[in-house]
């Protein structure tokens, strides 16, 4: 798998820490110059930056802000020259029954998890050659939601999983390929495995009765395969 990637440009965002670090890294493993947003963990960025080779770049833009989205998506294809992929992971996840959730929670929620998702594709589009990538961080709580509190949440990771499979039809003519990852729990700073009820309950639904970890994400381009558009 080392080298697979050489010569690919990768854009992840929201990479300071927990499963976006794990991805940077591993796309930067396989050979791809690797460029990655954090929103306000600079140092945390910069370490992860140091392990992403020469051409790694962190660039701050706040996934809440759809213009400094665009932004950052430009600047990350200038300073690697053009984008072969695009991994949308900068997300949040609060909790709060209806009831106690208000709009600005909603709104934040969509405007992170789902407008950025947006701005970002459309932005990399033009910086990207037919048989790219575009890889979303969705989640098991598209479909499922066994805790109370999390329906904005889900929602959000369900308005990813239908964008994803609406633009793989749109960008299918270019050999564009468009997938959505929908993990179940992961240990990091979102959903620490702590010893909580919480945890425990996430535990109990699992099939290999543990949580996962960042490094463990699946190698979803392990094998790249050209996909180029039907001629
Ligand atoms: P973490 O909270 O550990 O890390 C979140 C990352 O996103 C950080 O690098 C953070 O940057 C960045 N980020 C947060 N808000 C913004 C923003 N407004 N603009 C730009 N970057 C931002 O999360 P995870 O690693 O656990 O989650 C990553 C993705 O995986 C999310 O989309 C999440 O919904 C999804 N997911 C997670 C699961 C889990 O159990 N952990 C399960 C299923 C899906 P900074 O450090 O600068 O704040």
């Amino acid at each position: 798998m080392a080298g697979e990637l050489k010569g690919r440009r990768a854009l992840v965002t929201g990479v300071s820490r927990g499963i976006g670090a794990a991805i940077a890294s591993r796309l930067a493993r396989q050979g791809a110059d690797v460029a990655i947003t954090y929103v306000g963990n600079r140092e945390a960025a910069d370490r992860v930056v140091g392990a992403l080779g020469p051409r790694g770049a962190a660039i701050q833009a706040d996934a809440a802000d759809a213009e400094a989205v665009r932004r950052d998506v430009d600047e990350a294809a200038s300073r690697l020259g053009g984008l072969d992929v695009l991994v949308h992971n900068a997300g949040v996840a609060g909790i709060a029954p209806i009831g106690s959730a208000d709009a600005a929670m909603f709104d934040r929620h969509f405007a992170v998890n789902v407008e950025a998702v947006f701005a970002g594709t459309t932005a990399a589009l033009p910086h990207m050659p037919d048989g790219g990538r575009i890889i979303l961080i969705g989640s098991v709580n598209a479909h499922t939601m066994p805790w109370q509190g999390g329906a904005i949440y889900g929602a959000t990771k369900a308005a990813v999983a239908a964008l994803a499979r609406g633009w793989a039809r749109d960008l299918g003519p270019r050999g564009i390929l468009v997938n959505v990852v929908q993990p179940g729990p992961i240990d990091t700073d979102m959903n620490p495995a702590d010893d909580c009820d919480a945890a425990r309950m996430m535990t109990g639904l699992t099939a290999l009765g543990r949580y996962g970890r960042p490094e463990e994400s699946p190698p979803w381009w392990s094998s790249w395969r050209e996909s180029a558009p039907p001629t």
